[in-house]
C-alpha cells in the first residue's frame, strides 16, 4: 500500500479531490506524509532553507525581534514562537544571538507550532536547553505579548487553485485517468472570495487561495494587537500571485507533483496580500529578503565571522552570504512581511 494507492482508491470511490486535499495528504498523512515521516531539510535532504544555509539568518532575525521587544518596553513574560521550525536551527541561532540582551531570555517562553512528530523530535534535541513547549495550532498561543517567526511555513499550507471562466471559476482537481493521477477542472461556479481577482485576470488565468492562512494570521495578529509583540513572516512569493505556483521538489530537483505522492516536498508561492489583509494588527511593507538582511547588517556579521577563516570555510561563508542576499539567489524571490501593534514601528529591517 502506498499513498498513491490510497488516493486512487479514494478518488475512484468519491470522485476528484481538490489540490488542497491532495497537498494535505501528501505533506501530513500520518503514515505516508512527506513531513510526517522524515526530516527533509539540509544538504542530505530534499531541500535547504535559509537557516540551514547559515547561522547569520537566525541570528539577525533574533536580534530584530529582541530590538522590537526592547522598543516595546521589554514586556515580561512573552511568547517567542515559531511556526514550522524544521530542525529548530533558526530558533537556536536566534536564542544564541540574543543571550546578551538583558532580560530577554528570562522573559521568553519558547513555543513551537509543529505538526510533524519526526521534526518535533529533532527540535527537542536542538532546543533542549530552552525547554520549548509544542502546540498543534496557533489558537493555543498564550494570551500575552507574542514575538513570532515563520520561515517557509506558509508555503507548505495547502492551496486551492481556480481557473477563470468568464465571471465564474473552475476549481483545479485531481482525478484518475486510466488509473493514473491527472489534473482536471471542476464545474464553473461563482467564488465570492475571488471577486477581487476579476480586476487583474483574464479568461483562462489561474489563481490560488490558501484557506488556512487567514485564520492563522488572525490568531497571531490578534495577540500582537491586544498584547504587543511583532511577527516576521518570510517566504517566497509576492504581493499577489498569478498562475500555477504548485511545485514539487525531490533531491534538490523539481519533480512532477502527481508522481510518487508523499515522496516530494510540495509548496506554493505565498500570496502576501492575502496574509496582510487578514492581519488584525499593522503590517509592514513587503521587503525582499536581501534588503532586509542587508539592513540588519549581514555583511558586517559575515565580515566578523570571516576573521580567522581561510580556504573552504571562508569560501562557504562568502557563498552563504551571496545565497541569502543576492537577487539572483534568495535575495529577491523571498520576501519579509512584518506584523506589529498600532502606535509602534515595525521590527528593524522593515518599513511601515
Ligand atoms: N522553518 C524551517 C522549516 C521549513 S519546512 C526552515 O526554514 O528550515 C516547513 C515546516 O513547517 C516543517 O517544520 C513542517 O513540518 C511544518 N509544517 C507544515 N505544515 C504545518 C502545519 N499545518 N502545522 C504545523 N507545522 C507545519
Amino acid at each position: 500500500m502506498s499513498l498513491r494507492d490510497l488516493l486512487a482508491a479514494r478518488i475512484a470511490a468519491q470522485g476528484p479531490i481538490t489540490v488542497a486535499e491532495y497537498m494535505a495528504e501528501c505533506l501530513m498523512h500520518p503514515r505516508f506524509g512527506y513531513y510526517a515521516t522524515r526530516d527533509p531539510l539540509g544538504a542530505q535532504g530534499d531541500f535547504i532553507t535559509a537557516p540551514e544555509i547559515s547561522q547569520m539568518f537566525g541570528e539577525l532575525i533574533g536580534l530584530s525581534l529582541a530590538q522590537a521587544w526592547m522598543d516595546q518596553g521589554q514586556p515580561s513574560p512573552f511568547t517567542l514562537a515559531e511556526a514550522g521550525p524544521g530542525r529548530g536551527t533558526l530558533m537556536a541561532d536566534a536564542l544564541r544571538a540574543t543571550r546578551a540582551v538583558p532580560g530577554f531570555h528570562a522573559a521568553a517562553q519558547v513555543v513551537l507550532i509543529e505538526a510533524s512528530p519526526t521534526l518535533r523530535d529533532v527540535q527537542s534535541q536542538t532546543l533542549a536547553s530552552h525547554a520549548p513547549k509544542w502546540i498543534d495550532h496557533v489558537d493555543a498561543l498564550p494570551q500575552q505579548p507574542l514575538f513570532f517567526i515563520a520561515n517557509e511555513f506558509f508555503d507548505a499550507l495547502p492551496i486551492r487553485q481556480f481557473q477563470r471562466d468568464g465571471e465564474h471559476w473552475r476549481e483545479r482537481q485531481i482525478g484518475l485517468d486510466d488509473g493514473r493521477l491527472r489534473f482536471g477542472l471542476g464545474p464553473a461556479q461563482p467564488q465570492p472570495a475571488l471577486d477581487h481577482r476579476h480586476e487583474d485576470t483574464a479568461d483562462g488565468d489561474l489563481v490560488e487561495d490558501c484557506p488556512s492562512a487567514a485564520p492563522i494570521i488572525d490568531a497571531i495578529g490578534r495577540r500582537i494587537a491586544d498584547h504587543g509583540g511583532a511577527g516576521l513572516i518570510i517566504d517566497y512569493g509576492d504581493w499577489r500571485s498569478l498562475g500555477d505556483t504548485l511545485q514539487a521538489v525531490k533531491g534538490h530537483e523539481p519533480s512532477d507533483p502527481l508522481v510518487d505522492p508523499g515522496e516530494a516536498d510540495l509548496t506554493a508561492h505565498v500570496d502576501f496580500e492575502a496574509l496582510a489583509q487578514a492581519a488584525p494588527c499593522r503590517y509592514s511593507r513587503l521587503t525582499p529578503q536581501g534588503v532586509f538582511l542587508e539592513r540588519l547588517g549581514i555583511t558586517q556579521r559575515a565580515q566578523a565571522l570571516a576573521k580567522g577563516l581561510t580556504g573552504d570555510p571562508l569560501d562557504q561563508l562568502i557563498a552563504a552570504h551571496r545565497r541569502l542576499t543576492h537577487p539572483d539567489e534568495m535575495g529577491q524571490l523571498f520576501k519579509v512581511l512584518g506584523l506589529y501593534p498600532e502606535g509602534h514601528q515595525p521590527p528593524p529591517g522593515l518599513d511601515p
